[in-house]
């Protein structure tokens, strides 16, 4: 190839797959019709919206009609918790979600306090899990909502949410995951995962950026995020983004076809990558479980190192690496994920996320390791901690 870019930023966007690109093109110049309209030309719009809609529940067992289009997973959690908080007051004012949420979730809490409401933030284990019985005993008979991620975007831990879903269930209480980095990349079942309400973005997935999902459980009567005309069942108005609904459609369709061996592929490339890193770099821990994790992912915190700088150095060795959430990157703060597993200041902030996708190569993760073998060792002999520290040894 001659780009000789490396991307392994995978959880922070994708690269659009061609295919999607291609179902995409014809909804800007030739079927850009309003799918409100009336007139025969819109029923081309309005046709690729309902096939769009069909692909987008299938993928997760739900029904056409309980998919809502919004303009990704951050608008998709906001609605979400805020609908049922502000559709269940009445019921009880206590929600419950775990320490290692996405911002657009623990804010989004963190909004609702501020109203009168009551949030308990469950703390995960040294891997990142949430304990399905300490959710179980934090419910309340004032409880409306269990809001915990089906894997988390910065160690790639999948939550065993299923189980999280029958607590629910058997309690009464609705069930909202965040499935943003699930979606498309592990299976996922509405019914089989008791799950009422869960949000999913399009270019986690392959498809555009810009465009997500919530899937709200049919019964349920979601109150509308945005009042205007009757778009999405009068629940989200504004004309529809066709193009990128579209695109979501597709990368849903492609996510379920192609699943499995890309899965299986990804995890094999990424169980290479952790292998060698811990095995060849010293004082390197990954971080988040071996086995229940996502396909594509691994963390990793190095002791001694600032991770800013070791992310500038991958940069110029054209390495596309993250600290963790695109959201704290810049941020001085180390990341709440890493702090609520447990870890010290000094070591969190020696993180690396390398996020793979399906098209990455072992030609690729080798010059990753050897790049990050060099600019760590670079790092540590500038680094007076870790003289002081090799001296004591
Ligand atoms: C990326 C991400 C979001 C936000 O999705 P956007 O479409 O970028 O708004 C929410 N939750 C998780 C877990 C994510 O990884």
């Amino acid at each position: 190839m001659a780009d000789k870019r490396i991307y392994l930023d995978n959880a922070a966007t994708t690269r659009v797959a061609e295919e999607v690109l291609q179902e995409m093109l014809p909804c800007f110049r030739e079927s850009y019709a309003n799918p409100s309209a009336i007139y025969g030309f819109a029923g081309e719009a309005k046709k690729a919206v309902g096939i769009a809609r069909e692909r987008a529940a299938s993928l997760i067992g739900a029904k056409p009609n309980e998919i809502y289009f919004t303009a990704g997973g951050s608008e998709s959690d906001n609605w979400a918790v805020r609908a049922v908080a502000e559709g269940l007051g009445g019921k009880g004012r206590h929600i419950i979600t775990s320490k290692i949420e996405h911002h657009a979730v623990l804010h989004t809490c963190q909004y609702l306090e501020k109203q009168g409401y009551e949030v308990t933030y469950l703390d995960p284990d040294e891997e990142g899990k949430v304990s399905p019985e300490a959710l179980e005993k934090a419910i309340r008979p004032d409880t409306i909502l269990i809001s915990v991620m089906a894997a988390n975007n910065e160690i790639g831990t999948i939550e065993p949410i299923a189980k999280i879903g029958e607590i629910a269930h058997e309690r009464g209480v609705l069930f909202h995951t965040d499935a943003v980095q699930a979606y498309g990349h592990i299976p996922l079942h509405v019914e089989e995962m008791h799950i009422d309400l869960l949000s999913a973005s399009g270019h986690k997935l392959y498809g555009p950026k810009g465009v997500g999902i919530l899937y709200c459980r049919e019964n349920l009567r979601l109150a509308p995020l945005l009042h205007g005309g009757a778009q999405e069942r009068g629940r989200r108005a504004g004309t529809l983004n066709v193009p990128g609904i579209v695109g979501f459609g597709k990368a849903a369709a492609l996510a379920g076809e192609t699943m499995q061996e890309r899965g299986a592929r990804e995890m094999a490339l990424r169980n290479y990558l952790i292998d060698r890193v811990l095995a060849e770099i010293p004082y390197a821990r990954l971080n988040g479980p071996r086995q229940d994790r996502l396909p594509g992912s691994a963390h990793f915190c190095f002791r001694f190192i600032e991770g800013e700088s070791l992310l500038i150095l991958l940069d110029q060795k054209g390495i596309c690496g993250s600290s963790g959430s695109a959201c704290t990157s810049g941020a001085l703060d180390p990341s709440h994920v890493l702090l609520a597993i447990g870890l010290p200041h000094e070591i969190a902030h020696g993180s690396l996320r390398l996020t793979l996708s399906a098209e990455n190569t072992r030609e690729e993760i080798d010059r990753t390791v050897e790049t990050l073998k060099e600019i760590v060792g670079r790092l540590r002999d500038m680094s007076p901690l870790y003289e002081d520290f090799v001296r004591k040894a």
